[in-house]
């Protein structure tokens, strides 16, 4: 699967958002070594805390089906904001542990677009090697 259908699945993700709160919708789909993908989009709570942000939602489905870092190819996040939606702080800390430094992460709100990875969204990550000493 190229870079632009996985953007495009990502956008098909992002039409189950659940937002009536801030009604910004982001979609995220992660592509596995298989050829596997996993949606997830963002789904609001009342409880604002509660919220989970699209791109834990679908690499969390795909951990939650025996996929790890080194089965996860890449992940598309998009939204439908002005900018594109880079990850947020609990999303970056999430995601440096769950993917590999250099998976490649491609973001898209549909008119820009950016290509990176956590090594580059989070240098110097807090991980498991602090906790596992
Ligand atoms: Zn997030």
């Amino acid at each position: 699967m190229e870079r632009n259908e996985l953007i495009q699945e990502a956008f098909k993700a992002m039409e189950n958002a659940y937002a009536p709160y801030s009604n910004y919708h982001v979609g995220a789909a992660v592509l596995c070594t298989d050829g596997k993908v996993f949606l997830g989009a963002n789904i609001e709570n009342a409880s604002f805390g509660a919220t989970n942000c699209a791109e834990r939602s679908a690499v969390f489905a795909a951990y939650s089906n025996g996929y790890r870092k080194d089965t996860i190819e890449a992940l598309a996040i998009v939204s439908d904001g002005g900018r594109i939606a880079a990850p947020c702080g609990i999303c970056r800390q999430v995601l440096s542990e769950l993917l590999k430094p250099d998976t490649p992460i491609w973001l898209s709100n549909g008119r820009d677009d950016c290509d990176t990875n956590m090594e580059e969204l989070l240098p110097m990550q807090f991980s498991q090697e602090d906790v596992l000493r």
